[in-house]
């Protein structure tokens, strides 16, 4: 196909060039998009193993392009990030997450919500106060409301972390770390941080049914937590094999495809309708 390797060059650096003008042009309407009402959250259902029950959800951010359809996040979370328009979006999550969550009230479900904050998010000042005037606004307590730090945002400041954490936990705020096992944690942090929650990343859960060494480490880690009074969450959770593993290891929660994908409003509604009966 390729006749010269100077050909091959050029290729490459085609390639380059499209993915560049590609991540601009997707940048440019991610600026339209919050105007244009392109953003919404789906949500998915966490489950707690001693008894079987859904009490908390995870809302999740899809992107609704005009012409490409729904955007994965993995996608344009990065661009978001880059450009710093992830502090209005973030803003707009932690509103309509608590708008959701009014309504899903006078529905007579009661749940815990979990949204993701991210690094610049939770670095930006006034970060408590507004997450307060959005509780304040759809009357929803905050303790219902779980803010996901991820691991690598809490340790790259970790006594400006220190900070922000117990203004939030100060406010009611439920705290978790996402994504745990895939930076650099310092035990000594995780001893002195307000949490309530530490979710296990799914890298460990992929293998915790072939591999020991995953669950010696899932087993650590629910020990420790045991011992601090935090709650476990396993992410990613996909096969009946690795449930029962979790369970064994005492895990308190799992999410993951094989109990329920990220659903829209009306489909969680009903989902957990239909759990809280059965
Ligand atoms: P995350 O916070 O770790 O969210 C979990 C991701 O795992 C979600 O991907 C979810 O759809 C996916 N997932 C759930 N169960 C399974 C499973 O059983 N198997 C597999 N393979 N995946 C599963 P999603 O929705 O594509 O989000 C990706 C990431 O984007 C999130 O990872 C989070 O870091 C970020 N993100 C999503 N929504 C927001 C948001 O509102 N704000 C911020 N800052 N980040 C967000
Ligand atoms: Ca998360
Ligand atoms: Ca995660
Ligand atoms: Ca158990």
């Amino acid at each position: 196909r390729y006749h010269t390797a100077n050909q091959r060059v050029m290729f490459y650096q085609d390639v380059e060039a499209f993915d560049d003008s590609n991540a601009l042009s997707l940048e440019n309407d991610l600026r339209k998009a919050l105007g244009n009402q392109e953003f919404f959250l789906v949500y998915q259902p966490q489950q707690q193993l001693s008894n079987g029950q859904f009490i908390g959800v995870e809302a999740l951010l899809r992107w609704r392009h005009p012409m490409r359809g729904v955007v994965s996040p993995g996608e344009f979370i990065p661009l978001l990030e880059e450009s710093g328009l992830i502090i209005d979006v973030g803003d707009w999550v932690a509103g309509e997450a608590c708008r959701q969550l009014a309504q899903w009230q006078t529905e007579g479900i009661e749940v815990a919500m979990a949204i993701n904050i991210s690094a610049r998010q939770f670095e930006q000042a006034g970060l408590a106060k507004r997450l307060a005037q959005h509780v304040a606004e759809y009357g929803v307590k905050p303790q219902q409301l779980e803010l996901e730090i991820t691991e690598s945002t809490a340790m790259s400041n970790p006594e400006a972390t220190l900070a922000t954490l117990y203004e939030l936990k100060k406010l009611g705020f439920k705290l978790a770390i996402d994504d745990f096992g895939t930076g650099h944690s310092s035990y000594e942090y995780l001893l002195r941080f307000p949490l309530d929650t530490l979710k296990i990343d799914r890298s460990f859960i992929i293998d915790v049914a072939e591999a020991r060494q995953n669950r010696a480490i899932v087993r650590s880690l629910t020990a420790l937590c045991q011992g601090l009074g935090l709650k476990t969450v396993a992410e990613g959770v996909e096969t009946q094999r690795q449930r029962d593993y979790l369970d064994a290891l005492d895990v308190d929660d799992v999410q993951g495809f094989l109990l329920a994908r990220p659903m829209e409003p009306q489909a969680c509604l009903t989902f957990l309708r239909k759990q809280a009966k059965s």
